[in-house]
């Protein structure tokens, strides 16, 4: 075998808290993270010279050093000593900058991929340490499924893996840096938090409603004061009928969880004539274990 196709799956964050920021610059969290079945392709191929390669059909993605996927390959290739070099080809679905952890989707697949490729034999906890020192986001990217995650986001716990919830993105045409939402939060004046343990158990009941009402993520206090069109899109998909809505990671992407297809379906036709904003109509996604 001497190449192969991973697909990379972007996740939402069905609850997010900041507890505190640490002594290294980074925050500790608290954060239930769901893999959904938008994805991007990573393909990888194995090539004789021995360097790394990366194109994207986005042209706003960078395809040098600074694309997560380059540095995952080359964390493994130096590792290992690996003689061989790597082609790695995005095929990009997943909206940049948004809060959906695309960029370390692609580098869990990448690490996946080339530990096929090159017969590595790393178990996934293996790939897990390795990716936790090329994004905080990447051990969950590799997991996937329904994860409490702690830390900076890199220690995982399983919960009851949701699967099949309808869900509709929608992703206004604004870009919000997470270094920008980080340094603007002011944990002291945190009001509303997620009552975590109870959304865990809301999930593992499979109470979708109650779901929906009790998520928060404390990131949007920074955001929605800034960006009006956050709160706009979250109300809109309340009156078109979710559960609940809420803008996922550091932002902007907002998405709301539907009773079914059917009304998910009628929500995203509703909502997506307007041109400030992109939607996508997608899943839950929990692999068989
Ligand atoms: P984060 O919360 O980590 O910023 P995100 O999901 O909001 O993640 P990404 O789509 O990962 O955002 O992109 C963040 C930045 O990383 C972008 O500005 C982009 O230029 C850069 N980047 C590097 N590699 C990639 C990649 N493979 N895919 C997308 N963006 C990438």
């Amino acid at each position: 075998m001497d190449s192969i196709c991973i697909k990379a799956r972007a996740k939402i964050n069905l609850s997010l808290d900041v507890l505190r920021k640490r002594e290294d610059g980074y925050h500790d969290v608290r954060m239930i993270m769901q893999s959904i079945s938008l994805h991007d392709n990573v393909f990888l191929s194995l090539t004789d010279e021995n360097v790394i390669r990366v194109s994207c059909d986005k042209m706003w993605v960078p395809t040098n050093s600074d694309n997560i996927a380059y540095k995952a390959a080359k964390v493994l290739m130096d590792k290992f000593n690996l003689h061989k070099g790597i082609d790695i080809k995005i095929v990009k679905n997943i909206p940049v900058a948004a809060g959906l952890a695309g960029g370390s989707a692609d580098a869990a697949a990448v690490l996946k991929g080339m530990n096929e490729l090159f017969f590595l034999n790393l178990g996934q906890e293996e790939l897990m340490q390795i990716g936790k020192n090329i994004g905080a986001d990447v051990p969950f990217c590799i997991k996937g499924g329904t994860m409490l995650a702690e830390g900076i986001g890199e220690i995982l716990t399983d919960i009851a893996p949701l699967k099949n919830v309808d869900i509709v993105l929608v992703k206004p045409k604004i870009s919000v840096s997470t270094a920008w939402v980080y340094k603007n939060l002011n944990i002291d004046k945190i009001v509303l938090r997620p009552d975590t343990d109870y959304i865990v158990d809301l999930i593992e009941k499979g109470d979708l409603q109650n779901l929906g009402r009790k998520m928060v993520n404390v990131l949007e206090t920074v955001t929605v004061k800034k960006y009006e069109i956050i709160n706009e899109i979250k109300e809109k998909l309340i009156k078109l009928g979710a559960f609940g809505s809420m803008m996922s990671g550091s932002g902007p992407t907002v998405f709301g969880i539907f009773e079914n297809k059917l009304t998910a379906q009628k929500a995203y036709e509703e909502i997506n004539n307007d041109n400030r904003w992109d939607c996508i109509l997608t899943e839950t996604f929990c692999e068989e274990r």
